[in-house]
């Protein structure tokens, strides 16, 4: 027990190592500066930066780096070494203040959506203290958040932290209409991270997943996940070793992961770590992912990160968990008394307006290119946002919402002013699967976001929604005039809720009725990326983030930009990938079969002219018809992929890309993945999907 406890944190300049090896005044104002987000002066800086260079080395660190996230998603280091030479043959080693606090890397080759003009490529790094430097193959990462010349943000953390900030400050202004004066409250989250192993050599044999981290081909396999036998089921030996190490490593890292297990799909496993600040959370997560691929291939095997890498089977995604709540208590925590429970419904009805009004926002952050072939597929929830609230709370919030009593379900006694609810069971069991954002006891699961992508976006958009409805209700307490706090407060809640209750929805997700409904209910349905991304430049979205102070309406601009052209070149990638694979790697071989059975039926009725053939001659028909169909499929993508790389403009080029550009992707897909059960095993050129997912 002892070692496992002491493996923990190892590898973080954590609070405990601060306050071990910081002068006592240094580590007061550093944690002032990480509490209350006070500026650090550069003496404070400097003996940091010395005490965290002497722990890097001992921890066996030869450089440094500012570890940021870019627009990529991906996160970006520079590494420089420790080591100053002084003229005479040897060398000190050196780390300043000033090293610590801002790095200038060459921006000019990150994403920025029109931001930068490349000869103005200066970008700004600057220290996160909330975050833990770490140490990482003898590298000593400090977590930064990463900007313009001019200070526009270039970098997922940047707006993530500003989201936290305005949720920090409009729930202070809420609980102090209770009473409550607590110093901070934050974002908590919780990600479960969805993955799929596979071997290295079966990879390395498909040029699609090496290229696009999914496969553009394949036929089902003879065996899926409908025995349902994978989940939670035992885990194979190579598998358990990956995880075993990904632990350790983990734990040194201070990154509590907790929960580990297969997923419904064959070859699909999760990892959940304890949640934490949103910001932590986060990079946790980031350094998980890099962890993954890393270790995975000291076993022989690769992590397959992407959304949808097998067709027919479930997809991965990163559930969010996600809570508000200051150092006392949780405030999506239903509680045990009435007087908790009106502040409970505050923030409830928040959240599901929040939801409501900013619903193609949230939807938004979520689309990519990957995510497209997960959301409304069989797992995973619909392209539509809704909210499921649980039994017992759906009743209670109906009944506001229609102004009346339910039955016992709602009890008010208006005499005193006060308005007294029941208490409530806490309903932990999450009963729809289907939800995209469900409540689960004391916080909301947000199921939409993919298994690759930074949730940084999807955290920040729905901190600032959140934030803007905390803050309507706030601004309404405070001009209420002579009307008591809990009248007003409830009279609030129930128009609120009676306006927003279209957003709740406990039914089943993925029915058919369902989109009928909720095309009736006026929510938005953006089944592609290319049709979710114009919300974000929605001029109400732009005014929301604005108005919080969360993204300017330039930043919003070129992030679009970004995350446009992305989804462009990742279709592009995918395109070419396509038809390059039809051409080279299926054609010639289907054709060398068919040329091999049109030789068998030649030279058997040759020798035996009587013989009918005709098993034969049926097979050797369906194979030149597929050849035939293939061929059609790769002239009909190539024109409709040049039509795409035509469009001038970036949206179009989207357009073109999801609405005609993918269905002809699906169909040069169907022709190759006919060929495949016909033809001898021998001569098929990859890895099948038996071989990928039922490996030993
Ligand atoms: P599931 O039932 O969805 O598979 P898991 O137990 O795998 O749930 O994961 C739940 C995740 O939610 C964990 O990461 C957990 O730490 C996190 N979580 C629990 N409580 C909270 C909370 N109050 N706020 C945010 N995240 C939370
Ligand atoms: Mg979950």
């Amino acid at each position: 027990m002892t070692d496992l406890t002491k493996k923990y944190g190892t590898m973080v300049f954590s609070d405990h190592v601060m306050k071990q090896r910081l002068p006592s005044d240094t580590y007061k104002k550093l944690a002032e500066t990480i509490k209350e987000g006070k500026p650090l002066d550069l003496d404070v800086a400097n003996s940091v930066a010395h005490a965290m260079k002497e722990w890097a080395i001992e921890h066996g660190a030869t450089h440094f780096a500012h570890w940021f996230q870019p627009l990529t998603g991906i996160t970006s280091e520079k590494h420089d070494a420790f080591l100053d030479p002084i003229g005479n043959g040897t060398a000190i080693t050196k780390f300043s203040g000033k090293e610590l606090i801002q790095g200038e890397p060459d921006a000019s080759s990150f994403p920025n959506g029109g931001l930068r003009a490349t000869f103005e490529a200066r970008g700004y790094s600057a220290w996160d203290p909330t975050s833990y430097a770490f140490v990482k193959d003898e590298v000593l990462c400090i977590p930064t958040a990463f900007c313009s010349y001019t200070g526009e943000a270039l970098d997922k953390k940047t707006p993530l932290l500003r989201s936290m900030a305005v949720i920090d400050e409009q729930s202070k202004r809420v609980l102090a209409l209770f009473g409550k004066h607590p110093a901070k409250v934050t974002v908590n989250v919780g990600t479960e991270q969805e993955y799929f192993l596979i071997s290295e050599k079966d990879y390395a044999r498909r040029q699609d997943l090496m290229m696009c981290g999914r496969t553009l081909f394949g036929a089902p396999p003879c065996k899926g996940q409908e025995l349902d036998e994978h989940y939670f089921g035992a885990i194979r030996p190579t598998v358990n070793d990956f995880m075993k190490e990904l632990d350790d490593v983990l734990w040194g890292f201070a990154v509590a992961a907790k929960t580990k297990h297969n997923e419904v799909a064959p070859a699909q496993h999760e990892l959940a770590p304890v949640f934490c600040n949103a910001n932590r959370a986060i990079d946790e997560n980031l350094l998980t992912m890099e962890m993954m691929k890393l270790l995975a291939s000291h076993h022989g095997l690769v992590c397959l990160q992407h959304e949808k890498p097998f067709e027919g089977i479930n997809g991965s995604g990163k559930h969010n968990n996600w809570s508000i709540g200051s150092e006392d208590e949780n405030l999506l925590d239903p509680g045990d008394t009435p007087e908790e429970n009106l502040q409970f419904l505050v923030f409830l009805t928040c959240v599901i307006a929040a939801v409501d009004d900013y619903q193609d926002l949230l939807r938004m952050s979520v689309a990519s290119c990957g995510n497209d072939h997960r959301l409304g597929g069989h797992e995973a929830p619909p392209a539509i946002i809704s909210i499921f609230l649980g039994d017992e709370l759906s009743d209670i919030i109906e009944a506001l919402a229609a102004g009346h009593e339910a039955g016992h379900a709602v009890r008010e006694s208006l005499d005193f002013g006060v308005a007294v609810l029941p208490t409530f069971d806490r309903d932990t069991t999450d009963r729809n699967r289907t939800s995209p954002f469900a409540f689960t006891g004391n916080k909301f699961e947000f199921r939409m976001p993919g298994s690759s992508v930074n949730v940084a976006d999807a955290n920040t958009m729905l901190d600032t929604a959140v934030a803007k409805a905390l803050k309507d209700f706030a601004d309404a307490m405070e001009a209420r005039g002579d009307e008591p706090f809990e009248v007003a407060a409830l009279s609030y809640i129930r128009k609120s809720l009676s306006e927003h209750k279209r957003i709740l929805f406990s039914g089943d997700g993925y029915s058919e009725e369902w989109h009928e409904e909720a095309r009736r209910r006026g929510l938005c349905d953006f089944t592609t990326t290319a049709d979710a991304l114009p919300s974000f430049v929605a001029q109400k979205n732009i005014d929301l983030l604005s108005e919080m102070g969360v993204l300017s309406e330039t930043e919003v601009r070129s992030r679009y930009e970004v995350k446009l052209e992305k989804y462009n070149k990742l279709m592009n990638i995918e395109a070419t990938t396509m038809e390059r694979m039809a051409r080279r790697t299926y054609l010639p071989v289907i054709s060398a079969y068919a040329t091999k059975i049109a030789k068998g039926i030649t030279t058997v009725t040759d020798a035996m002219p009587a013989a009918g053939m005709q098993h034969e001659r049926r097979e050797l028909s369906t194979l030149l018809d597929g050849v035939s169909a293939i061929y059609e499929g790769i002239d009909a993508l190539s024109e409709l992929h040049a039509k795409a790389k035509a469009c001038e403009c970036a949206q179009e080029q989207a357009n073109c890309y999801a609405h005609e550009v993918a269905p002809a992707m699906d169909r040069l897909r169907a022709a190759v993945d006919a060929m495949e059960p016909i033809v001898a095993r021998e001569y098929w050129p990859v890895p099948t999907y038996d071989d990928l997912l039922f490996y030993v």
